[in-house]
């Protein structure tokens, strides 16, 4: 077993770190306020190459393995998880599920747009009536000529209104349940996809988050991505890469709430010494600590299974279950040691605080995580 950061993973580690401090942090908090995604620095990630980490340089990617895709989504986190947001989608849940289940014709087509950041993809699978229940989906696809006819709406979807490409599910035979679903690659502009904005969010303010209509959708046989009726296996397959970015953004935001607490609780005097000193209070930066750094064992060690190309869906749940329910014990914590100071929106903990919350909800909510984690532990599905 090898802790060390290779020197490659050492250098993604320190060029991403440099940018997201320089970069992204400065105007997280103006851009969270304000409820506005920066695609000007999206596109500054990209050219690093951060738009397509784990990609193969021969698709338009960086070619990097999977602890260095955690590692930038960890960075990123550490300061900023709108923009983590973005990246996870953009590469975890479009290019990774188009690398690994798409055709050659496809992959040529969308990868170098989507890993130079050029395009921008959003991944809709939930629908107003089916969340944790994908199967359950009422949008449906029906074959006509060369084309499939979709309708239907997806709601909650991440990169929705900026999206160039969408990957969209739906029902290409309705008795037959998850298997039943198609994937298919729809284009913006494709007659009958248009997509809506949805505001007021508790978190993740700077990362856009809206609907998809599909009203008669016409969308070529050549965009079905994988097979037809095996839709479902794609949604899972790219679920264990999303869960795991997921999970390397809660380890990434711990980390910048530890930095922010650590800074603060040197500076803010109280009982005439810093309340660092204070017994309590190192207790609670010692708990963040060791919790931030479970979760990052968890995150590294399925994205060492992800180099091997080993199966990870048990270690992947177990990954995002942990740190996402972590980072908002952490986050209450950096609350904490702010005391009132914390509440105020003038302190970024308030905004690492509401951001924290979504990470136990979506891409698979706490209790799906640990249905999945029992089933292998039990050999007994509790659905299906
Ligand atoms: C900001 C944001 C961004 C999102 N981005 C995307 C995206 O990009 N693409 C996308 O497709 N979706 C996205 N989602 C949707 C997200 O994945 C769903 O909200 C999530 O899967 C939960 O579904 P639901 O909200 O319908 O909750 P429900 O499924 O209705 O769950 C409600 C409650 O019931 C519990 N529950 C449900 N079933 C069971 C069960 N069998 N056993 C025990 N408890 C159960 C849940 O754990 C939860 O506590 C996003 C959501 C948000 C809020």
């Amino acid at each position: 077993m090898d802790f060390d950061l290779s020197e490659e993973q050492k250098m993604i580690q320190e060029t991403i770190r440099k940018f997201a401090k320089e970069v992204i942090a400065p105007v997280a908090s103006e851009n969270d306020k304000k409820g506005e995604f920066p695609r000007d620095i999206f596109k500054k990630l990209a050219e690093l190459g951060f738009a397509g980490t784990p990609i193969p340089e021969e698709y338009g990617g960086a070619g990097f393995d999977y602890i260095s895709h955690a590692i930038v989504a960890e960075e990123i986190g550490r300061v900023d998880s709108s923009m983590r947001g973005t990246y996870s989608v953009q590469v975890s849940l479009v290019e990774l599920p188009i690398f690994k289940f798409a055709n050659e014709e496809q992959k040529k087509k969308y990868l170098p747009k989507l890993a130079s950041g050029e395009w921008m993809g959003c991944f809709g699978l939930t629908e107003p009536d089916a969340g944790s229940d994908p199967a359950s989906m009422k949008s449906t696809a029906v074959e006509n000529g060369d084309h499939y006819v979709l309708n239907g709406q997806k709601t909650w979807i991440t990169n929705a209104g900026i999206a160039d490409l969408a990957i969209v599910y739906a029902k290409t035979d309705k008795k037959a349940e998850a298997r039943g679903i198609t994937a298919f690659l729809v284009e913006r502009g494709m007659e009958g996809f248009s997509t809506k904005d949805l505001h007021d969010k508790l978190g993740l303010r700077a990362s856009n988050t809206g609907e998809i209509f599909l009203e008669n959708c016409r969308v070529p046989k050549e965009n079905v991505l994988g097979e037809v009726n095996k839709g479902f296996k794609v949604a899972m397959g790219t679920l264990d890469f999303g869960r795991y970015t997921v999970a390397a953004g809660c380890v990434g935001s711990a980390q910048g709430c530890i930095d922010i607490c650590k800074e603060y609780a040197i500076q803010r005097i109280q009982f005439g010494k810093p309340i660092a000193s204070f017994q309590l209070v190192q207790q609670m930066i010692a708990d963040m600590v060791v919790e931030c750094e479970a979760g990052r064992l968890l995150v590294y060690r399925v994205g060492d299974m992800k180099n091997k190309g080993v199966p990870n869906t048990r270690e992947t749940s177990i990954a995002k279950y942990y740190c996402s329910e972590m980072v908002n014990r952490v986050a209450y914590k950096a609350i904490q040691i702010h005391g009132g100071y914390g509440f105020s929106g003038e302190y970024d903990v308030e905004r690492f605080y509401r951001d924290a919350r979504i990470n136990t909800l979506y891409e698979g909510t706490s209790q799906i995580q640990q249905l999945i984690i029992g089933a292998y532990e039990l050999g007994i599905k509790a659905f299906t």
